[in-house]
């Protein structure tokens, strides 16, 4: 789906899932004053203007978005201006991206500048994420895997949602990290071109969404054990594969003053329990790391709690993943953890350790979403 020139960028987002490569729009740059974009035989349009100009040779072209040098609409995301180039590659500081560079100014942006967004072809953008997510020089089956669960999860992004904005993902933490031009290598490209158009779906073929993480430490979680919703098709599954690869286990010694004071407003926040817990009443019970509950007494009063709750306050610092158990040791706990990341969908170093055993990414992908399936949408 190109863009034909709409203001109302959030409704070319819409619509089913065609035949079709749909373009996805990746935020790559936020409240910018002033953009510098560059390339060879630039082609830009500014729709408002009703303009359209190319600049011939290897050009730069300046925007100034800094308050005052421009018109804006408010409450609408307005498209001030789009970049392409014939080469397929558009600069923007030193990264080259493909496909268009446009420039956005919303709600968000009124006050401070410009948005620049990449509207790209999606198996591009796989490429590029595959180099930021994992290392280009994985197993193929590994990237290949990653890829379907990738462009899932990005896929699950392209559908509105009330109050969103005029992209669909961000590159960063909060969704998923894309590189650019230049991260991709011809590994990440292949594993991109062959797994093109599959995602994860249903036993209704409808697309899942897909979910990922960095080291699951033994166990993987559905995502109603780590958020609030649930979402069909997902089952914790054993990971006896990734605990050679990645950081070590980790383990980090607590008050119990500390830990208290932070399972009463854990108490609080998830479980509306105004509760004062003595450091000296506190038992823990029968803490597995694989266990997504943790279960204590205070006095006679036993206490159910989320680890993700725990994760969610005190940060990833202190806990890095929810795979961990509190083992009481007297003055002082002990935190004892295994694993990086949420722990929901596919850990990543598992992954690797398969397709090193020789796995084929369906494999790969079966042993983590058994419930699911690989198809073809596009
Ligand atoms: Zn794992």
């Amino acid at each position: 789906m190109r863009w034909t020139g709409s203001l109302f960028l959030v409704a070319l987002i819409s619509g089913p899932v065609t035949a079709a490569v749909p373009q996805v729009k990746v935020l790559i740059g936020r409240s910018l004053k002033d953009v510098v974009v560059h390339g060879t035989d630039l082609r830009q349009t500014i729709p408002a203007k009703k303009l359209y100009r190319e600049f011939h040779g290897r050009q730069t072209v300046n925007f100034n978005c800094r308050v005052g040098a421009r018109v804006t609409l408010p409450n609408k995301p307005l498209l001030i201006a789009s970049v392409t180039s014939p080469t397929g590659l558009v600069g923007w500081e030193e990264k080259r991206f493909r496909g268009e560079l446009q420039l956005v100014a919303g709600p968000q942006a009124a006050q401070e500048g410009c948005d620049l967004v990449n509207l790209i072809p999606m198996d591009a953008y796989i490429s590029s994420l595959l180099a930021k997510e994992m290392r280009a020089d994985l197993p193929l089956e590994a990237l290949k895997a990653q890829a379907v669960v990738a462009r899932s999860y990005a896929l699950s992004k392209m559908h509105p949602t009330p109050g969103g904005g005029p992209w669909h993902l961000e590159s960063s933490e909060k969704n998923q990290v894309s590189g650019h031009f230049h991260d991709t290598t011809a590994r990440t490209d292949q594993a991109a071109r062959e797994t093109e158009g599959m995602v994860l779906t249903d036993s209704a073929k409808r697309p899942v969404e897909g979910f990922f993480h960095s080291k699951c430490g033994g166990h993987t979680l559905r995502p109603d054990q780590v958020w609030s919703g649930s979402v069909d098709g997902y089952r914790g599954v054993e990971c006896p594969f990734c605990h050679k690869h990645g950081k070590k286990k980790w383990n980090d010694s607590v008050s119990r003053e500390k830990f208290s004071a932070l399972l009463s407003r854990t108490l609080k926040r998830y479980q509306d329990k105004s509760v004062t817990l003595k450091p000296d009443a506190l038992t823990f019970v029968g803490d597995t790391p694989s266990q997504s509950e943790l279960r204590f007494y205070h006095g006679n009063d036993l206490h159910v709690i989320r680890k993700s709750w725990l994760r969610n306050l005190a940060g990833r610092e202190v806990f890095p993943s929810h795979h961990f158990r509190v083992s009481d040791t007297g003055r002082n706990l002990r935190i004892i953890g295994d694993g990086f990341g949420h722990g929901v969908g596919m850990c990543q170093l598992g992954a690797l350790e398969l397709a090193k055993r020789g796995y084929s990414y369906q494999a790969i992908l079966q042993h983590y979403f058994p419930d699911l399936k690989v198809s073809r949408i596009w």
